[in-house]
């Protein structure tokens, strides 16, 4: 089963066979190189699927894409979709700077990561001709740290303290990062309805 990721970064599709190939036995992923679409989409349900569908129209391959970032209660759920770019750069170190700065000494320091994966399927149809969608979710719950630790990981990892650990997740191994995330989440639900798929005659 051959399925297109949407996405320019090479490591994701890596993280992602790995993810893929234990769980939909058979898959075989490849990168998308066609045109980027503007994610305006204000969830990160709705990037995803802009993405997917993208590269959906593009190629005419089932096409996978997910879109993430770090939503902290106190600041009403900012970054969230604009967590590559919140301090106006995309630039890590100053994104998660402006997280600690915007949420100074408050005891609330709840937050979470997401991750929406999405699949668009441009070989199904249903009976009214409209392409078969899915978006799954991953939400990584814990608490932002009151300064950055750890060399791991990318983006918010330094400050992001998982729920039932005392370390960051740039201190956790790329491994146990990946077996608990976020997109792990997402995509462990996505592989269910890929499977499926995968196991039709
Ligand atoms: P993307 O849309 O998945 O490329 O990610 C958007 C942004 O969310 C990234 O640039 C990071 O700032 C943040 N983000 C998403 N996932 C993670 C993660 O696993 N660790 C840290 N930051 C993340």
């Amino acid at each position: 089963m051959k399925v297109v990721v949407a996405t320019h970064n090479a490591h994701k599709v890596a993280e992602l066979q790995r993810i893929l190939e234990q769980q939909v036995p058979g898959i075989q992923l490849l990168t998308y190189d066609g045109p980027a679409p503007v994610e305006d989409g204000g969830t990160f349900a709705a990037n995803a699927l802009i993405k997917a569908r993208a590269a959906a129209e593009h190629t005419g391959l089932p096409s996978i894409a997910d879109d993430s970032g770090v939503s902290v209660d106190a600041l009403a759920g900012a970054p969230g979709v604009d967590s590559a770019h919140y301090s106006g750069e995309r630039d890590d170190a100053a994104n998660l700077q402006l997280v600690l700065t915007n949420l100074g000494d408050a005891s609330n320091r709840a937050a979470a990561f997401h991750c929406a994966a999405a699949l668009v399927d441009p070989l199904e149809r249903d009976a009214s001709g409209a392409t078969f969608e899915h978006v799954a979710l991953g939400v990584w719950p814990g608490s932002i740290a009151r300064e950055a630790a750890g060399v791991g990981g990318f983006g918010y990892d330094p400050i992001f303290v998982p729920e039932g650990l005392d370390v960051t997740s740039a201190e956790l191994t790329a491994d146990e990062k990946n077996a608990i995330s976020h997109r792990a989440r997402a995509f462990a639900a996505l592989a269910e309805v890929l499977r499926e798929r995968a196991d039709r005659p």
